[in-house]
């Protein structure tokens, strides 16, 4: 796919763009490489009041950068307007915490003094993705530009305007040029950047495939990479809960981002006693969901972000239903729609062996698995390839320490969906990835943690 903005409400094509050339890239980072040498000297104070600036601009012109993700990848307008203000969030929290997370840490030895100090890399590239736009950047560039790094981009190929667009909030902040600049590359120009000797580190937000190969080629090089990948988070509700507010929660961490979210819930494991009306609870809601044009405020899901992630959905539901799932919901393309809309879904009585025991449904695609109990909850929570994120829902007591302790994923959230929030670190284990982002955690990825001894 080339770099293009197509909305895929319609399918049409709204504008193209032509990928960097090797010199043009060259050019970016002899600018990357020398803003570094003046930028990692200034003080927070400095950097912090262009970072607050960053925030003001996301503020005023939310409703024009919002539009712009909503054409370009289809989330709902008012979930984009919800998304920017974020990013305003994000660049307040580290504009304000960065001097505390990266001051010195005095350490007593035989020294006469010792202390752990944080200091700058360089050069850190960030590979993102379309499903969240903006903040998967700004999550990224906020903690990174505190720290003293430039930051370059290499966004999504259907994101083009996004990605062009932040890097002028940045400028237009007030830091200066070169400290985070959006190159318009394909996903094989990746690999010479990393190979480039200025280009300190690595972070990646997407598919496992993209992330092995980043971290592939960052390997060879010997530099540090983070990795945010997919997920199939479970969200298990047990006896103790009110039904009607897990089920609600339920449907909201799936059909979040119109399906498209790592941290989305998306294997829903009852107890059995209370599965039949819990089913019908989330039918109910799912049903009831609109689908249509995301830029009306009455759209609760609006299409998905390309054909591609549209034709993946389709088959995963298809395989789990021709292998025996049952549809208690949707389950299949809204075709009368010319974009690439997916009908809000439920599944139930899946099989096992069918991929709903083992992929990543990245879609508005929820599965209904009963269990036994909370041994038989763990264990299917466990049993697939991801770690992001799981929410469970009880009120009893051994039972919450229980899913704290057991359940393998980066966040355990309790009678809460699993969102992020810059104060606590959000990542993953197994294959949905290794390393931090957010909070103190996120802002020593990409730092020297650098050891000081004076006698
Ligand atoms: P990708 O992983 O392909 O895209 C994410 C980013 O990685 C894009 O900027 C992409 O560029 C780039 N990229 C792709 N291949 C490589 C590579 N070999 N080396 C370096 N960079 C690369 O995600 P898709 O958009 O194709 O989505 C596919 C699946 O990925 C989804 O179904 C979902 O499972 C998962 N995903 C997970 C996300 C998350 O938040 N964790 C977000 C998005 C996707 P380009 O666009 O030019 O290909």
């Amino acid at each position: 796919m080339g770099i293009a903005t197509i909305n895929p409400a319609t399918g049409e094509t709204i504008k193209t763009f032509i990928p960097l050339t090797d010199a043009e890239v060259e050019a970016k980072l002899v600018t990357a490489e020398r803003a570094y040498k003046q930028y990692r000297h200034l003080p927070f104070e400095q950097k912090a009041q262009w970072m607050n600036a960053a925030a003001d601009i996301l503020e005023q012109r939310k409703s024009e950068f919002a539009a712009m993700m909503t054409l370009e990848m289809g989330k709902t307008f008012k979930s984009a307007v919800a998304e920017v203000e974020k990013c305003a969030l994000v660049c307040r929290f580290y504009a304000e915490k960065a001097p505390e997370f990266l001051a010195n840490v005095p350490i007593a030895t035989d020294a006469d003094q010792s202390f752990v100090a944080y200091h700058p890399l360089g050069i850190i590239l960030a590979v993102m993705p379309w499903n969240f736009p903006f903040w998967q950047v700004f999550r990224f560039l906020a903690p990174a530009l505190m720290a003293g790094n430039v930051g370059i981009l290499k966004h999504a190929s259907n994101v083009p305007q996004c990605a062009l667009a932040i890097q002028e909030i940045v400028e237009k902040a007030g830091f200066p040029e070169g400290v985070f600049q959006t190159l318009l590359i394909g996903a094989s120009q990746v690999a010479k950047i990393v190979e480039d000797d200025r280009v300190q580190a690595a972070t990646l937000t997407g598919s496992e495939f993209a992330g092995a190969s980043l971290a592939a080629n960052c390997g060879k090089q010997i530099k540090k990479t983070v990795l945010e990948l997919g997920g199939s988070d479970p969200f298990i509700v047990l006896e103790s809960v009110d039904l009607e507010v897990a089920a609600t929660t339920a449907v909201t961490a799936r059909m979040i981002n119109n399906g498209q979210s790592c941290i989305a819930a998306k294997r829903f494991i009852v107890a059995e006693a209370i599965a039949d009306e819990f089913e019908q609870r989330m039918a109910e809601k799912i049903k009831a969901l609109q689908v249509g044009d995301p830029m009306d405020p009455q759209t609760d899901i609006g299409p998905l972000a390309t054909p591609d992630i549209l034709q993946e959905i389709d088959d995963l539901v298809k395989a789990c239903v021709s292998q025996g799932a049952r549809v208690v919901a949707g389950g299949q393309r809204l075709s009368d729609l010319p974009g690439n809309f997916y009908a809000p879904t439920l599944l139930a009585d899946l099989p096992p062996g069918c991929p709903g025991y083992t992929e990543e449904f990245f879609g508005p695609v929820a599965l209904l698995f009963r269990v036994k109990g909370i041994d038989e909850a763990i264990a299917l929570a466990n049993s697939t390839c991801f770690g992001l994120g799981a929410s469970a829902w009880t009120n009893n007591a051994a039972e919450r320490d229980r899913f704290i302790k057991e359940l393998e994923a980066g966040a355990v959230f309790i009678n809460g969906l699993v969102k992020s929030d810059p104060r606590l670190p959000f990542g993953g284990i197994k294959r949905s990835g290794y390393g931090r982002e957010l909070s103190i955690q996120g802002i020593h990825e990409f730092v020297n943690v650098k050891t000081v001894w004076i006698k």
